[in-house]
């Protein structure tokens, strides 16, 4: 199978009219300008050198709202692309923008520049929590925009963040699942942190608000992975990026804060497979198969799920084998 890459643009809208409380606008207008069409194409350039042949390629314009930038910023953007795609370089073109910033002729405009995939920071599908969050759109704007989204024949991504004020666990279950029936054929899961110099920390400061605690934010991830797995929805990212700042403390302020958040959820994300799983506990010894991109996750963070085997099994054996589906996996007692 073909590895797939993303080869991300950062270009962010400059003049955001929206205040989210979890966002740092500061940090967005630090970015004096977006890069010039020179400077994306040497970021593409010097990424495309690192990409082995016979990969599946992707530009993606991500950092901000991408159809919120002046349309002429955009098409010159999207036309760079275009040509990556005409010459067979890249074969998607992705971006991520909001709900209430798609429309018919933003969508005609994405259109004629190949674009493949388009994401959209949906957060939630309660209002509560929208509102609460000062996001400006509703979940209807959501339902709105993935129905033209998916009818015109892009793929939809959809981004969620459990742990928003006004959150919880059949909220954040019930975004997941809407997000399935929306028809998301990819979904992003960044657990709400408390940034320096927003307004969610100052609501923190004042007691209104708390985020979540880690060991709760790695079992709600795991339960809206679960969903999303069930569904076929492919998750391609969980939490944020550890960037210099949240690993120095300068940026974070509190919050469920791991540089391997992911490898803690999939690892009980696989520890719910295996106790689900009915073994032959008479039994001494085990081979599990797997893919071999869940190997490390399926073994389990700091080898947590084989060391619970071994309570059961006297020898415990992980094995990659790539004609197993990701996320499968099968046994073996000889
Ligand atoms: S997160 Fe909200 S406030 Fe921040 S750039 Fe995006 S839309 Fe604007």
């Amino acid at each position: 199978m073909k590895k797939h890459y993303t080869i991300p643009v950062f270009v962010p809208e400059l003049a955001c009219p929206h205040r989210c409380v979890f966002c740092n606008q500061n940090h967005i207008t630090s970015y004096d300008h977006s890069p010039s069409i020179e400077e994306a194409k040497a970021i593409i350039e010097e990424r495309l050198s690192t990409i082995p042949d016979e990969s599946i390629i992707e530009i993606g314009y991500f950092g901000g709202s991408f159809t919120g930038i002046p349309p002429e910023e955009q098409e010159s953007f999207l036309e760079l692309a275009r040509r990556y795609k005409q010459q067979g370089v890249i074969q998607g073109i992705r971006l991520s923008t909001r709900p209430d910033y798609i429309s018919k002729a933003v969508l005609d405009r994405l259109g004629a520049y190949g674009v493949t995939t388009i994401e959209l920071g949906i957060q939630s599908m309660d209002d509560d929590v929208l509102r609460r969050s000062g996001r400006g759109h509703t979940a209807g704007d959501t339902e709105i925009a993935s129905e033209m989204i998916v009818n015109r024949g892009f793929r939809l991504g959809l981004q969620m963040m459990p742990g928003l004020p006004g959150d919880n666990e059949k909220k954040s279950i019930h975004t997941a699942r809407r997000i399935v029936e929306l028809g998301a054929s990819s979904a992003r899961i960044y657990p709400t942190l408390v940034v320096r110099d927003t307004p969610l920390e100052m609501l923190w400061l004042d007691g209104k608000y708390q985020p979540l605690a880690m060991e709760q934010a790695i079992e709600r991830t795991k339960n809206i992975v679960s969903v999303f797995e069930q569904n076929k929805v492919r998750v391609i990212r969980i939490g944020l990026h550890p960037s210099e700042g949240f690993l120095n403390g300068s940026r974070l302020r509190a919050g469920p804060f791991h540089q391997s958040f992911r490898e803690l959820v999939m690892t009980e994300v696989w520890n719910e497979k295996f106790q689900n799983h009915k073994w032959r506990y008479d039994e001494k010894q085990v081979k599990i198969f797997v893919h071999p991109g869940d190997y490390n996750v399926a073994v389990g963070y700091r080898a947590k799920n084989k060391k619970e085997l071994l309570n059961t099994f006297h020898k415990v054996k992980f094995l990659g084998d790539k004609n197993i589906t990701k996320g499968t996996f099968y046994v073996d007692y000889s």
